[in-house]
């Protein structure tokens, strides 16, 4: 069963020089032409959908979404209200920068179902917003937070970047206090995302700071700084569910889980991802493109059992709750714990995995090198 739908939006008001998503500053004459696409394409690929759906969770992500007019938001949720099952606790999530929030919006979001915003913040200091290059200032942050927090929509989230050049442990430790101050003001800020700054081969910002600039935060800072994070937070009361995400029990973002636990999940719009009927797909990342052939693929990968069991293992161990090993085996018929056990032993022992009571998990020291731990155990 199908329970999640993502629509990408493309839109921006600014490219930010970090940014590798299929996002695009200045097209907005062209929303109208965008919505036509994808509407087409909603209708064209739940016709040949053959997995049963039933949403429980709408997620509009970009881009911008907070961008476009409220009415393109309700046109889409109309349409697939009239084409799927819509499960009667649906989560509704909508990303925008902190400028594009404004009153009415709010008014129009929360009237037409959203149950999370989810807000681009980055930074609470000037010098490292400029300095990726973001087009909106402090000040600008602040007031649209406090907007969206004083809304009535139930669940706002706040996200972050950290190893930004500029920016040290102690600014970082300085919004980190501030992001927690706004949770203890605010109850509806009930999850926040913190990010580490990976950047594309060719990435714009290098114009500015390149690969070698001593602005970045070396290994040693970065690993410092997501474990700040990890400590600040969780003594504010929010639950490390996965590496880059923290909430307030019981507030964990439905749609993410899906991508985490390997389940199925549909996309639309320019270069969205999806995996139905056990394919990963892409639609073309280019703007045009997408017009020209919204049905056609620019990505297509058949996932065999064994790309679904290192998927399994490389998803599960971003939860920090980790891989249920009996589970596991019920599911891929494989133990991982005598298959890997060299270098779970290995990790286990410098201590960066945890096996306790049939769960593998990846500790708090273990994160900072994530990525090798994973490359290692698939
Ligand atoms: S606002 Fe978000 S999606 Fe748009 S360019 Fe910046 S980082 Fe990319």
């Amino acid at each position: 069963m199908i329970e999640t739908a993502y629509i990408h939006i493309p839109f921006c008001s600014y490219k930010c020089d970090f940014c590798d998503f299929a996002a695009f500053a200045g097209l907005n004459h062209r929303e109208g032409e965008y919505f036509e696409a994808l509407s087409k394409e909603i209708k064209g690929r739940l016709a040949n959908t053959r997995e049963p759906v039933k949403l429980s969770s709408i997620y509009f992500g970009g881009g911008t979404p907070g961008m476009v007019a409220p009415e393109y938001i309700e046109a889409i949720l109309d349409q697939l209200a009239s084409l799927v099952e819509l499960a009667p606790a649906l989560e509704i999530c909508l990303e925008a920068t902190p400028h594009s929030v404004s009153e009415q919006k709010l008014d129009r979001w929360k009237a037409l179902g959203v149950s999370r915003l989810s807000v681009g913040i980055e930074s609470f200091h000037e010098e490292e917003l400029r300095s990726i290059g973001r087009d909106h200032s402090r000040e600008e942050a602040l007031r649209g937070l406090e907007l969206a927090l004083s809304s009535s929509i139930p669940v706002v989230s706040m996200d972050f970047m950290y190893g930004l050049p500029t920016q040290s442990l102690e600014s970082w430790r300085a919004t980190l206090d501030e992001a927690i101050a706004f949770s203890e003001r605010y109850p509806s800020l009930k999850h926040i995302s913190a990010y580490g700054l990976q950047l594309a081969e060719q990435s714009p910002l290098y114009g500015r700071f390149p690969k070698d600039s001593d602005s970045y935060p070396d290994e040693e800072l970065f690993a410092a700084m997501m474990l700040l994070l990890i400590e600040k937070l969780r003594q504010a009361g929010f639950v490390h569910y996965e590496v880059s995400n923290f909430a307030k029990e019981g507030f964990q973002c439905r749609h993410n889980s899906t991508y985490w636990k390997n389940q199925s999940y549909l996309a639309f719009g320019v270069g969205a991802h999806r995996y139905v009927d056990g394919v990963r797909s892409a639609n073309w990342r280019s703007f045009n493109r997408y017009i020209r052939g919204y049905m056609e693929d620019e990505f297509v990968e058949e996932i065999d059992r064994e790309t679904e069991i290192k998927e399994a293992v490389m998803l599960g161990l971003r939860m920090r709750a980790g891989i249920e090993l009996a589970d596991f085996y019920s599911k891929y018929g494989f133990r991982l714990e005598e298959s890997r056990k060299k270098a779970i032993e290995h990790f286990s022992e410098a201590g960066y995995l945890s096996l306790l009571n049939g769960r593998l998990a990846i500790t708090d020291e273990g994160l900072p090198i994530s990525n090798s731990i994973i490359v290692d155990l698939i």
